[in-house]
């Protein structure tokens, strides 16, 4: 309901409230003046009261607003808007929980210092953007996306085993490789690698994090642009 629908039911209430207290209170009292004093607790009520609840309502109304917008600052990254790492391992600490399977993806951005230093940093933040975009299209609903810093994305699989996990990465690689941005900024292709590792039991999050970790610098030692899992380690691009 608007502030003005608010306050204008209100006033009504506030209205029926005062005109009833005079009527009672006249009724018994100065019934003579009865008319013109109703006439005048109209006329006060509604000078004073309208814009008071006016102006109540209308803060709280911005209030409200600024508490959804902070809960949004608190739980998202702002240039993605996948989660941010805080969210990240608090969703991931529940989803573990409620799950015995999954599967986590550690996606870097391949030489992106070096398309920050020739292209811009807003070029750059483009790229990031599209990142998140591309991630949110190839998780599912149950799935924890987030841009854990810099260029480096986490994603972590929520009921998933390695061939879930390794279809899902090559899904968002694709992705990047035939968008605009994927082919080539001004002839230099945008590739990602991945670091994937699938959850072994009573495994910590850290522990399964670490594992996509290592096979992510092994995806940068074997050249980028690939996948690479521990079990079985194999190159899956
Ligand atoms: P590698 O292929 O080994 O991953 O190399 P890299 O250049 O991608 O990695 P490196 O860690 O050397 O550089 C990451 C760069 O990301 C450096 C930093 O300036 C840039 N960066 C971090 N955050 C942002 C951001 O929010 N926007 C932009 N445009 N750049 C960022
Ligand atoms: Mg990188
Ligand atoms: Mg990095």
């Amino acid at each position: 309901m608007s502030v003005l629908r608010q306050s204008t039911l209100i006033m009504f209430l506030a209205l029926v409230g005062a005109d009833l207290l005079t009527t009672i209170f006249y009724g018994i009292f100065f019934s003579d003046r009865y008319l013109l004093d109703i006439v005048l607790t109209s006329i006060i009520v509604l000078l004073v009261g309208y814009p008071l609840a006016h102006f109540f309502l209308g803060q709280n109304t911005r209030l409200r607003a600024m508490a959804v917008e902070l809960d949004r600052v608190a739980r998202l990254d702002d240039l993605t808007g996948l989660c941010n790492r805080r969210t990240f391992f608090r969703e991931c600490e529940a989803a573990k929980a409620a799950d015995e399977r999954g599967a986590f993806l550690y996606v870097d951005v391949d030489h992106f210092k070096k398309l920050n230093d020739r292209f811009g940093h807003a070029a750059g933040d483009t790229v990031l953007r599209e990142m998140g975009e591309i991630i949110a299209c190839c998780v599912r609903g149950s799935d924890v996306a987030a841009r854990l810093g810099g260029e480096e994305f986490g994603i972590y699989l929520a009921d998933a085993d390695l061939v879930t996990a390794l279809a899902i990465a090559e899904r968002i690689r694709r992705r990047l490789a035939h968008t605009g941005l994927g082919v080539c900024l001004d002839g230099v292709p945008v590739t990602i690698s991945v670091g994937v590792a699938v959850r072994e039991s009573g495994q910590s999050l850290q522990e399964l994090m670490a594992r996509a970790d290592e096979n992510l610098y092994a995806a940068k030692e074997q050249g980028r642009d690939r996948i690479v899992s521990d079990h079985p380690r194999k190159r899956a691009a």
